[in-house]
């Protein structure tokens, strides 16, 4: 397959019915975005995305106003998998930076330091939440709430807290007594 034989196929949105058909090197600037063009419709998850020029489709069409200006000019299209030769997609998605990953929440990430290091110091515990990019206004809602809902179990250690996960055998004992 040479160059000029390659076509990506794009959508401006991942739900868009119209599906065009553009040259591979006509895809410009990939990147993963959870916003599309057009609407602006926000995705679960990151996507591939790349910008092309509004009139340079080999073939198809594609959902497009022209009230961003007049034509031609660049829109931002969205490039699914399903629609693609597997070779050609992953050429594009190896020329953007790799795909985010989901970020993860407070309290997501307090379970998995918890569990992974228990039982941990309550400043600790915070610390390693601040790497994390989590701020410590947030945190002095999370932690608590946790334990209320008894997500986190705390015990006291000299001055500070100590956070463990709840233990199943634990809560047997205190209903067995
Ligand atoms: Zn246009």
């Amino acid at each position: 397959m040479n160059e000029g034989s390659k076509v990506v196929k794009v959508r401006r949105q991942m739900t868009s019915y119209l599906i065009a058909s553009y040259p591979l090197d006509s895809i410009r600037r990939p990147h993963w975005s959870d916003v599309s063009g057009g609407v602006y419709a926000r995705a679960p998850q990151p996507l591939l995305h790349a910008y092309v020029m509004c009139d340079e489709m080999l073939e198809g069409e594609i959902d497009h106003s022209g009230e961003h200006g007049p034509c031609p000019h660049e829109i931002k299209v969205c490039i699914v998998k399903k629609d693609n030769d597997p070779e050609i997609y992953d050429e594009v998605k190896s020329a953007a930076e790799p795909r985010p990953e989901r970020r993860l929440s407070c309290r997501e990430d307090a379970l998995r330091i918890v569990g992974e290091r228990q039982p941990i110091l309550g400043p600790v515990l915070r610390w390693e939440l601040e790497l994390r990019g989590h701020g410590q206004r947030n945190m002095s809602q999370v932690l608590p709430r946790m334990v209320r809902k008894h997500e986190l179990s705390t015990t006291r250690s000299g001055h500070s807290l100590q956070y463990s996960l709840p233990s199943e055998k634990a809560n047997n004992t205190k209903s067995d007594e």
